[in-house]
């Protein structure tokens, strides 16, 4: 799932300094959904990524499209800036890396 992966990358990388802790899943689908890994996010990263995670089993589309082509903007204000922020500066990282794999897996 590759909003998991950006999300954790960017909190690596960003937020080295804050208290991270092991997201707490409600749901057990979701962790399934997830691959059953652990991922270890700060406080604001746990709090983005639920809201994301939430919408994302929400979504009423079937099958889901990309939310980047979404007619409907479901995130709350504040968390799509937040969003958009994470996917920039994990998918910059990304390439940096050498993952394009993981780039074209997202936009492909
Ligand atoms: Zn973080």
């Amino acid at each position: 799932m590759v909003l998991r992966d950006f999300i954790s990358i960017y909190c690596r990388e960003k937020h080295a300094g804050a208290a991270r802790d092991v997201f707490p899943f409600k749901d057990e689908r979701l962790r399934q959904a997830l691959g059953d890994i652990e991922l270890i996010l700060c406080p604001d990263c746990t709090r983005l990524f639920s809201h994301a995670t939430a919408k994302l089993m929400l979504c009423t589309y079937d099958p889901k499209p990309m939310c980047k082509k979404c007619q409907t903007h479901c995130y709350a204000p504040g968390y799509r800036e937040q969003i958009r922020e994470v996917m920039k500066f994990s998918g910059i990282y990304l390439i940096k890396h050498g993952r394009i794999d993981l780039i074209a897996h997202y936009y492909l």
